[in-house]
């Protein structure tokens, strides 16, 4: 409103400015047109005085020729070579009388004069050849004509009044192109000698003086001048008036032509100087317009910004309430959390259920606020995209850590689809990429009650500049969004179809995060759903390549571990040994944990170098998981520190390096930098134990199933193998008894009950050279073994199957090589069941 009421102002201000401008201007205008017509006017004035000039002199030669005539006639009167009849006859034609005078002024032959005609011839008999013109008579001319040397008669000749208003005559000068009259004036008699045609009832006959217009001003002119002309718009605003007397007559010559036709060319360039100040005008208010529109912009624009300026002040204020009291929120959760975490170690029962309810609202909440920090964040302009080398396959890992549990604990299968030729080694923001698709993820098990999710990732297009485009594609056979839903589907804190989730907590800011990423990241993110079938979520973004070497098949190395993770049993306990696991992703950190779990070890955690260096110098830790790609101090720089710090604890302590790249050269590399191995992520269980088996001091391992000395006074029977002896792979047996303890307990029995009588079998085949029975019943014993864990046992007798069955049915000159084989490895497989045997007794009480 305030804004409007400015610009209105302004407006009015500048159109006052821009109007006396124009005033000035105009008048600037008309005093310029004013004084040019002035000088054009006095142009045309002495432009038309001399055309009287001219006029004046075509008037006297046609005198003079007329003169010249009749003195000619005159000459052979008195030569008397014609009679004066003739001479007479000679000048008269139509409306021109010639005639003959005596000296008294009498006619004697021809036309008589009247009486005032005396004057005139007595002015000729001195000689002189002259004119006059008399009032309704005409134009008379004179000339003496001589015997002698004095004068006889006058030879005359009248022009009648008829005879001169008549178009043929040479006195009337008609203008073609009806531009200009001419008459003849005589200022003797004050009368019109020679009008033009219609002078009468032309507007150049002042009927009022019965004169020709403008005569007064011409002749006072004249007065003063040899010729006058007269542009007076008074008179007549169309015509200049000129008038020039006739030498030796009493005669003027008036003429009247039309201002135009005089100014033509001339007013060309008055039309040329009008039309360019014209256009300066024009010029001008096309200035004075753009200005104007230019200055009500910047005003609109100092007011937009104003407005903007003020809007962002308190957007930003808000910005930074919302992040400062995210940030307040977060420290004392944490805290919260931590102490909850304690409290669900120690408490049992319903105490612990309540503790659990506790850590599930907690990690909820904290979502939460970082997702509106993270948009306050985005919103005040302070998130950063921040590139750093990073490994995709570490990413993925993280990915799948984070998702496929909770789609697990929905009932959900989950799909992973990697590109095995995607390169491993990429720059971007290895955060905010993470982010953004597990988001997109954790959206996709929300919001899918029963069925899959499937995440697909493929990078498009060729390595052009180094760079490629990742596309991660989420598809999910979820409750699908409307059509018309989509489009608010990226706004900020929106829900959709809130009838149907009502019971899914969520924001709604979870996807306004990601799209405003993505944006950052110079990404795409694009939705495909089917209401009711289940949505497909597409996110594009460019990342650099780093190296070439490609990520390799991650989703074998995925399933893997899943059926590990699915089989998994614990195969030895250490409830003296501490380990430290360090990753600065919690969810990897979890999985450490809880792979672990079972075998009682003490575990402690990190998320940073930095705390790790801390823990070493404070604790003895039997083995350190160190993660290779963490943010601030990587796995690799936190060994090379760990290694020389002067009071660490640790000193001995095998660190085993954490990677999600399995690319070739890899264990070298972690060798080489100090490390004494390395895992591969995702960690599947079982390489974890055999790990952490191997690097564990033997002294701090128990068999599964053995009380510790810690948790019992019973004594471990001396007989039990060590681990690594031993000849029962319990999660093998127990994924052959679909994870059945009893079940799998009746399976050991039986073996071990029969193996008297299968290895009696056996040697009687043997005995007998009965190389075919000998081979079904290895073969048998090949699957029996491996049912009840017996790998050990299982592959011997694989050996002594394949030996046999080379023996029967392969090449004659073989034959005695592989009964030698079979003769030689037997007894072994037997030895190997026996123990089996004693450790099923041992170590399960069987006998
Ligand atoms: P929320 O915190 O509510 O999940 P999001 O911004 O992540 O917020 O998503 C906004 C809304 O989009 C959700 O409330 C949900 O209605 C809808 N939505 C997001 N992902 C899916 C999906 N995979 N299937 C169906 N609906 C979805």
């Amino acid at each position: 409103m305030k804004q409007d009421k400015r610009i209105l102002t302004f407006t009015l201000h500048l159109l006052g400015r821009f109007m006396i401008f124009f005033a000035i201007l105009l008048l600037i205008g008309f005093a310029l047109q004013s004084k040019m017509n002035d000088s054009l006017n006095r142009e045309v004035e002495k432009f038309s005085t001399h055309q009287g000039e001219m006029l004046a002199f075509v008037y006297h030669n046609l005198l003079q020729t007329e003169i010249a005539e009749l003195s000619k006639t005159a000459t052979l009167i008195a030569a008397e070579k014609i009679t004066p009849a003739n001479g007479v006859q000679s000048i008269s034609d139509k409306g021109q009388l010639g005639g003959l005078l005596d000296i008294n002024g009498q006619s004697i032959w021809g036309v008589a004069l009247p009486a005032e005609a005396k004057l005139q011839c007595a002015r000729t008999l001195q000689g002189e050849p002259n004119w006059r013109y008399y009032k309704d008579v005409g134009l008379v001319v004179m000339v003496p004509v001589y015997q002698g040397t004095t004068v006889r008669y006058v030879l005359c000749k009248l022009h009648t009044d008829s005879s001169l208003r008549d178009k043929s005559s040479p006195f009337q000068f008609a203008d073609k192109k009806d531009e200009e009259n001419i008459l003849l004036y005589d200022t003797r008699t004050q009368q019109v000698v020679v009008p033009f045609e219609n002078y009468t009832s032309s507007p150049f006959y002042d009927a009022d003086k019965d004169s020709p217009l403008g005569l007064d001003q011409l002749l006072s002119k004249l007065d003063n001048a040899q010729e006058a002309a007269i542009f007076d718009p008074k008179i007549n605003a169309d015509y200049v008036l000129y008038a020039s007397p006739i030498p030796d007559t009493n005669f003027i010559a008036i003429g009247y032509r039309e201002w135009r036709s005089v100014v033509t060319g001339i007013t060309n360039i008055h039309l040329i100087v009008l039309w360019v100040f014209g256009l300066l005008v024009v010029l001008f208010c096309v200035f004075i317009l753009y200005a104007f529109t230019n200055q009500v912009a910047a005003e609109e624009s100092t007011a937009l910004r104003e407005a903007r300026d003020e809007a962002l002040r308190a957007n930003q204020a808000k910005s930074d309430f919302l992040a400062h009291m995210s940030h307040e929120i977060r420290t004392p959760l944490n805290a919260i959390l931590g102490m909850n975490e304690m409290i669900m170690r120690e408490a049992s029962g319903k105490l612990k259920k309540y503790a659990f309810n506790i850590k599930s609202a907690g990690e909820t909440l904290l979502s939460i606020i970082n997702d509106i920090l993270d948009f306050s964040k985005i919103e005040s302009g302070k998130m950063e995209i921040v590139p750093v080398s990073y490994s995709l396959s570490s990413v993925l890992n993280d990915v799948y850590n984070m998702v496929h549990y909770k789609a697990g604990q929905k009932g959900l299968a989950f799909h992973m689809n990697v590109d095995p030729d995607i390169p491993d080694a990429l720059i971007g923001d290895e955060v905010r990429l993470r982010q953004v698709v597990v988001n997109i993820l954790n959206n996709a098990v929300k919001y899918t009650p029963k069925g899959s999710v499937t995440f697909t990732v493929k990078s498009q297009g060729t390595a052009e500049n180094d760079t490629l485009e990742l596309e991660f594609i989420t598809q999910d056979t979820g409750i699908g969004i409307r059509e018309e839903d989509k489009e608010k589907l990226f706004a900020k804190f929106q829900r959709l179809d809130i009838e149907k989730n009502r019971n899914i907590e969520g924001t709604g800011l979870g996807l306004a995060i990601t799209v405003k990423l993505t944006e950052m990241m110079q990404g795409s993110i694009s939705v495909d759903s089917i209401y009711g079938e289940g949505s497909t979520f597409t996110i594009r973004i460019p990342q650099q390549v780093e190296k070439y070497d490609p990520i390799g098949d991650f989703n074998t190395r995925i399933e893997a571990a899943l059926k590990e993770e699915e089989n998994y049993q614990e195969s030895f306990t250490a409830p003296q040994a501490n380990i430290l696991v360090v990753d600065d992703n919690d969810m990897n950190l979890t999985v450490v944990e809880s792979l672990l779990e079972k075998t009682r070890i003490h575990i402690h955690t990190s998320s940073y170098g930095k705390d790790c260096l801390q823990m070493i110098e404070d604790n003895h830790y039997d083995i350190v998981f160190l993660d290779h790609m963490m943010p601030e101090m990587d796995g690799i720089e936190t060994l090379q520190r760990a290694k020389n710090l002067i009071n660490s604890k640790c000193k001995d302590t095998p660190f085993i390096a954490l990677t999600a790249n399995a690319v070739a050269g890899v264990r070298e590399m972690f060798l080489a930098k100090g490390f004494n191995d390395y895992l591969s992520k995702p960690v599947d269980g079982k390489t974890l134990e055999r790990m952490v088996q191997k690097y564990l001091p033997p002294e701090k391992i128990e068999a599964a199933g053995e009380k510790s000395a810690e948790a019992t006074t019973e004594s471990t029977p001396a007989e039990t193998p060590s681990p690594a002896d031993q000849q029962i792979d319990l999660p093998t047996a127990m994924q052959y008894c679909g994870n059945n303890e009893d079940m799998q307990k009746k399976f050991l029995t039986i073996f071990v009950s029969r193996r008297e009588a299968v290895t009696k079998q056996l040697e009687n085949d043997l005995n007998t050279d009965n190389i075919n029975d000998y081979t079904t019943h290895v073969h048998a014993l090949k699957s029996t073994a491996l049912s009840i864990g017996g790998i050990k046992l299982s592959e011997a007798a694989k050996a002594l199957e394949m030996a046999g069955h080379a023996y029967c049915d392969g090449p004659e000159e073989e034959k005695a090589d592989n009964l030698q084989y079979i003769k030689e490895h037997h007894g072994e497989a037997m030895e190997l069941y026996a123990k089996l045997a004693d450790e099923a007794q041992s170590r399960f009480g069987i006998s």
